[in-house]
């Protein structure tokens, strides 16, 4: 795979998207692994702080709302 921007061998793959990305076109931005309720109730997030972004795609900053699992 070769990178979205430059073509260029791609040095990883974007966390969000998904597209190839080479080291000088890697951006970082903090990612959402998972979303739970705690033993209380509270909305909790597992976020890793820098994940691999290609700089392209455009990741919504709050997590969208999806009808109830049950
Ligand atoms: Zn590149
Ligand atoms: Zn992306």
């Amino acid at each position: 795979m070769n990178c979205w921007h430059c073509d260029r061998p791609a040095q990883g793959v974007c966390r969000f998207c998904g597209r190839g990305v080479c080291r000088d076109h890697a951006r970082s931005l903090p990612h959402i692994e998972a979303l739970y309720r705690n033993d209380e109730g509270v909305q909790k997030a597992l976020v890793v702080g820098n994940a691999l972004y290609c700089g392209i795609c455009q990741p919504k900053e709050d997590p969208v709302e999806i009808p109830q699992l049950k």
